[in-house]
């Protein structure tokens, strides 16, 4: 097998990242909401808790009392930001929590949610989960009138419309300042009487809405939440549906002009957990089903079939499946490696893969490798890795990818590198392959793709626009450039 370096894909000319990277899309947001629970914010730090995977940077959680909202956020990892004295202070039978990843806003503490405000409206807490599209715009022009913005977030926008609204109530306020952004947004807000759930007419992004044994209601964005707090999976809330939640129970509404839905199709290939159920489907069976179209779509002789762990281990399951070929732990991935970790020099960086993965050298000693993924964003990770698994022994390896090649950013809350990293976008697979050092590597194709999701590509009710370039919802990388200079131009506060 040649091993000639690709003269097109040099390192130098591959995006440096931090030494704890792994290559992936990361997602935005988590979100979870309670009312009507003694245990309001014991249950959020639980829900958020399930779903740090969704964000890892800062988490926070509001809560209400009916008479005031209680605050406390800070930066890291949930269970490093909350304990037992600060969930004592976040008084009352409601509460709204959330964990974030940065997309747009850089990661400060004064940028963590849920946001708490005050208006002619009253006290309302806002998470969002999602991206807005048109928030630089909006800033800018409600900047020009003399708002003054409190953090670099595009959902901030959404506060400010809502106070600026001749509305005289809180639910009237939101579908009028809804009404005017567009992107991807799944939200909950927090009064002192009701909890607001909301989801953007395309759907990007999930929501679920759950019971509790003693009768509170929970809102999510996956289902892993419901399992760790006791509470039964009610529904999704649909696209383009806000649900109010009071004393009186659950109100629905459709306050916007309908369009086709398009879910992100990448929370079944990689960003949800497989114990979760979205869109109402179980995560882990369509993730082993992709892995189940890729082994008959793009088989190859092997011995052993391995995975990148974690979120590659299902499709991995599948394709072993439908190989009959033996499924094996190839690979351990550390879990303790936290995002604060400093960017270190050339010389340690090289480390970045060994820090995050190891290779089981009697598994795959001396065979033909299949590896597993769901994504292959600039590259750099994955070569690290075949090569650890070469070093290891291998005889061969074969790259296979549970997903299309992932060749145009994200504009809806997903942080997807930009074109020009992707490898996808602009080396054909020979250079892939070439720049891996792989005996082989094929992708699933988008056909299979949404098949295994239940849909046929012409009529999908998913996004795929990181796989195609077809975005629901229009949008310029002119735009993005703007958006990300708005929402990073302010500098860190202490
Ligand atoms: S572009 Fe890709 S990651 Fe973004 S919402 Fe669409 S499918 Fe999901």
């Amino acid at each position: 097998m040649e091993e000639t370096e690709n003269p097109k894909i040099t390192p130098s000319r591959i995006h440096c990242f931090p030494v704890v990277s792994d290559d992936k899309p990361k997602d935005e947001c988590a979100i979870f909401g309670i009312y009507n629970s003694p245990e309001a914010a014991n249950f959020t730090y639980l829900g958020l808790y399930s779903m740090q995977h969704r964000g890892q940077e800062s988490s926070g959680i509001v809560s209400s009392d009916g008479e005031n909202l209680y605050r406390y956020a800070g930066m890291g990892l949930v269970a490093s930001v909350f304990n037992e004295g600060n969930l004592k202070n976040l008084h009352g039978n409601m509460a709204i929590g959330h964990n974030r990843y940065s997309t747009t806003g850089a990661s400060f503490l004064r940028n963590a949610q849920p946001m708490r405000v005050e208006s002619h409206l009253g006290g309302m807490a806002l998470a969002h989960n999602g991206n807005l599209v048109n928030s630089y715009d909006i800033r800018r022009a409600l900047e020009l009138e003399g708002s003054i913005f409190q953090t670099t977030i595009d959902s901030e926008v959404i506060v400010h419309l809502m106070a600026k609204s001749k509305s005289k109530n809180i639910l009237d306020a939101l579908c009028s300042a809804l009404r005017q952004i567009e992107g991807a947004y799944s939200l909950l807000v927090l009064t002192n009487h009701f909890m607001i759930g909301v989801r953007d007419p395309n759907g990007f992004r999930p929501l679920v809405l759950g019971e509790r044994p003693d009768g509170a209601l929970v809102l999510a964005s996956e289902t892993c939440a419901f399992d760790i707090t006791d509470t039964k999976y009610v529904r999704d809330i649909e696209p383009g549906e806000m649900v109010i939640i009071d004393k009186y129970g659950v109100k629905s509404l459709f306050p916007f002009a309908e369009r086709k839905a398009s879910l992100c199709i990448f929370e079944y290939i990689y960003f949800s957990r497989p114990d979760s159920f979205i869109y109402s489907e179980s995560v882990y069976k369509i993730r082993k089903q992709l892995g189940f179209n890729l082994a008959k779509l793009k088989p190859v002789e092997g011995d052993v079939v391995i995975s990148v762990p974690d979120s590659a281990n299902v499709a991995a399951l599948g394709y072993a499946e439908a190989s009959g070929i033996p499924f094996a732990i190839g690979l351990i991935r550390s879990h303790y490696i936290g995002r604060t970790f400093i960017e270190p020099d050339q010389k340690i960086r090289d480390f970045g893969a060994k820090i995050k993965y190891n290779v089981i050298r009697e598994v795959v000693e001396g065979k033909r490798v299949i590896i597993v993924d769901d994504s292959i964003m600039r590259g750099t990770t994955s070569r690290k890795i075949v090569k650890m698994i070469k070093l290891a022994g291998a005889k061969e390896i074969h790259m296979r990818i549970s997903a299309p090649p992932t060749i145009s950013p994200c504009y809806y809350g997903i942080d997807i590198p930009t074109h020009k990293e992707l490898i996808a976008a602009t080396h054909t697979l020979e250079e892939i392959r070439k720049y891996l050092r792989v005996d082989s590597i094929e992708y699933l194709d988008l056909e299979s793709m949404h098949t295994a999701a239940g849909q046929n590509s012409k009529n999908s009710k998913f996004c795929d626009a990181c796989f195609t370039g077809n975005y629901p919802i229009k949008f310029h990388a002119s735009d993005a450039s703007k958006e990300k200079y708005l929402f990073s131009d302010l500098s860190p506060e202490s």
